[in-house]
């Protein structure tokens, strides 16, 4: 076989390769996003969950303070009882304090359904943080992997680069430049196998003629309906 088209064969080889793992490697960020969706879920999860405590807590200290405020009420209403005169307006003194008392109890009972809430809100919120943590750890793993699996291929594209140099620096630059076209417009493949008389570049029949004339001739030739360079077995 002619050695140039030796040398474009093994070319192919090498830039089918580089072109494959190139492809993989493109997919890798993609790879990346889509294990951030659990991740994401549950650290979206556990900005409800603060928020929602926030606001609970929020709401105890204006209940907190309104509590006060009836108990210094109370506390006022009682501290006027020795100043009453009548019997009248101490029976509407005690119907003040009795309505104050309900309040005061109301505002209690608020105080106390608050913290239930908040209770259950606290303990909510330790589960989700161990399950963002938990997250975290198989979200690190699978970066890490991804990486790794990354760096591999990374070196093994640049090994090949460099053989690659190897390869085409014994061809000649005219040759190089038409493989080099070929391979940009043609899809990544410039040298294909011809068999049974059918192009693989663009599985046409090539003429019988063509065909034979592969295997005797040192010229590099061509499939007329795709122009890739063609070898037989
Ligand atoms: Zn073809």
């Amino acid at each position: 076989m002619n050695e140039q088209l030796s040398l474009l064969i093994a070319l192919q080889e090498i830039d089918t390769e580089i072109l494959l793992k190139t492809s993989i490697l493109d997919k890798f960020p993609a790879r990346l996003n889509e294990s951030t969706d659990e991740i994401r879920g549950v650290q979206r999860k556990e900005a409800e969950v603060k928020a929602r405590l926030d606001r609970l807590i929020r709401q105890k200290k204006d209940k907190d303070s309104e509590l006060e405020e009836r108990l210094e009420r109370i506390a006022k209403l009682k501290d006027r009882t020795k100043d009453i005169k009548t019997n009248v307006e101490y029976q509407a003194h005690l119907k003040e304090i009795a309505s104050a008392e309900a309040a005061r109890l109301k505002a209690e009972d608020e105080v106390l359904a608050i913290m239930e809430s908040i209770e259950s809100s606290t303990r909510e919120l330790k589960a989700v943080e161990l399950l963002v943590r938990e997250e975290d750890n198989k979200w690190n793993e699978v970066k890490k992997k991804i990486e790794e699996e990354g760096s591999a291929i990374e070196a093994e594209v640049s090994a090949l680069k460099h053989k690659r140099k190897e390869v085409y620096s014994r061809l000649p630059e005219d040759m190089y430049r038409r493989y080099m076209e070929l391979l940009t417009n043609k899809k990544g493949l410039a040298v294909v196998l011809a068999s049974d008389e059918v192009c693989s570049g663009c599985h046409t029949n090539i003429p019988p003629q063509l065909y034979s004339d592969l295997n005797d001739t040192e010229e590099i030739l061509s499939c007329p309906h795709c122009h890739r360079l063609l070898y037989r077995k």
